[in-house]
């Protein structure tokens, strides 16, 4: 890497020979490695005029982007490459990063495999690490590494070990205590449970607005029961394996059967079990009639230690054969979370962060409609403006109140308002059975 001196001599060489693309690539680069973003961003632009179509050059100003987690930037600039069969593996690996920043972790999963099989020079260890689990219980996410039993081979799920337990759970001590009473009471304490002639396993499926913590709920779950974790993303099945969805549907039980005690956990379930009668394609029908029989057992135990969790956003569109007993026969709703929950989730989220003062209980006064993505999003982009700061300073600068508000200001949440809006309808209009009564409180305000 050049010194500063260096540099200054490559942009005045650069600014007095504009049509030099061998020089503007090396400038471009050597900005890159210094950690002048915008900078080589710029450059990187100007050299892709010079050569449009360069694949080195989109690798470089791709990198800029992601390195600015401007990922849909990063995406766009790659897509024309990615589209080609054969596209140069190392752009793959960029896109992986950009996907996994987008939070598409199954893409990026998938983008990287494929990059890495065609040319295993191009990976990216500490990239893998975020993708796929080391080995086979680890506790990072389950939407990588198929496990080496040839049963799940095709699935892509795998059990892992999580680490968070309801201690990183912030607030929502009514939706705990549902969850320890269904799911982990039963494990925990299975002579009380036999006493009154019930029996472990059924599911618990979680509703409410989008990035309110349903997932994170789950995993917390399996931490807080000491049981290991299976993260069905729908797409795992429907999408990827079109065809053989029925068989990885009872892969993916027998792979919860075989790691009891295990949570299994189906997120996004609407997908899968939206109302019959919607369905045009018969294809669904029988996937959603393997997954009720896979739920119930072919006996009293086959489901015993495993514990079903589900979440959705659209519970109305959910199947009322779900919900009977001995299936989803328990909804629980996961609200936003109120202003003393957002405080709670603000301390966990900066708990290993340099901080100064903070007084979280403005910011979260500040973030009425947030949930705990949102609020996620708020601590990542300030996080992101200190790093900026601490490197231009040449120390650690730590975050502060003001930087929070300051996130919180240019941050546009309306997940929430829209799913309590869509909500609304749903208790006014088609409430006959008292599903939704627990939404009541939450609509008032509603228009
Ligand atoms: P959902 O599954 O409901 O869409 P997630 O579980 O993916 O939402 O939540 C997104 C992120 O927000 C989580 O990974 C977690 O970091 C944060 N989060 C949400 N709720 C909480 C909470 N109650 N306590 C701590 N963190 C939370």
């Amino acid at each position: 890497m050049l010194d500063d001196a260096g540099l200054r001599a490559l942009r005045e060489a650069a600014r007095l020979s504009p049509e030099n693309l061998p020089l503007r690539r090396h400038l471009a680069e050597q900005l890159l490695a210094g950690g002048y973003l915008s900078e080589a961003e710029a450059e990187y632009r100007a050299a892709l005029r010079l050569a449009p179509g360069d694949p080195d050059i989109v690798a470089g100003l791709a990198e800029a982007f992601v390195r600015q987690s401007s990922h849909g930037a990063a995406l766009s600039a790659l897509e024309p490459f990615l589209a080609v069969p054969g596209y140069p593996p190392r752009l793959g690996v960029i896109a992986a990063r950009a996907l996994l920043g987008e939070g598409d972790t199954v893409g990026a999963a998938q983008r990287y495999r494929d990059a890495v099989s065609r040319d295993p020079a191009v990976s990216d260890p500490d990239l893998a690490v975020r993708l796929e689990p080391p080995q086979p219980v680890a506790d990072v996410p389950a939407y990588a590494a198929p496990v080496s039993s040839g049963e799940t081979r095709e699935t892509g799920v795998e059990a892992v070990r999580s680490r968070v337990t309801f201690a990183d759970v912030a607030g929502m001590d009514t939706v705990k205590e549902a969850l320890r009473i269904k799911l982990l009471l039963p494990v925990q304490q299975p002579e009380l449970f036999a006493a009154f002639g019930k029996r472990a396993g059924g599911g618990v499926m979680m509703y409410g607005p989008p990035g309110a913590g349903k997932t994170h709920l789950a995993r917390a779950a399996a931490g807080e029961l000491g049981a290991s974790f299976i993260d069905v993303g729908l797409a795992d099945i429907l999408d990827m394996y079109i065809g053989s969805s029925e068989r990885n549907l009872r892969a993916t039980f027998n792979l919860a059967r075989r790691n009891r005690p295990c949570v299994l956990f189906f997120d996004e379930v609407d997908a899968l079990a939206a109302r019959r009668a919607d369905m045009r394609q018969a294809h669904n029908r029988q996937l959603v009639n393997q997954f009720l029989a896979e739920l119930d057992g072919v006996d009293e135990r086959a489901n015993e230690g495993v514990l079903v969790l589900a979440a959705t956003n659209a519970p109305w569109y959910v199947d009322a054969a779900f919900r009977r007993p001995g299936r989803f026969d328990q909804l629980v709703f996961v609200p936003p979370p109120d202003v003393a929950a957002r405080a709670a989730i603000l301390r966990i989220l900066c708990r290993d962060k340099p901080l100064a003062e903070m007084d979280f209980d403005a910011v979260a006064r500040a973030t009425d409609q947030f949930a705990g993505a949102d609020l996620k999003g708020v601590v990542d982009r300030a996080v992101e403006a200190k790093l900026q700061q601490s490197i231009s300073a040449g120390r650690l600068v730590p975050l502060t109140t003001r930087d929070l508000l300051a996130a919180a200001r240019d941050a546009r949440p309306t997940a929430v308002r829209e799913w309590l809006a869509t909500a609304r309808n749903y208790v006014l209009h088609a409430n006959d059975s008292g599903a939704w009564d627990e939404l009541t409180p939450w609509i008032k305000d509603i228009r």
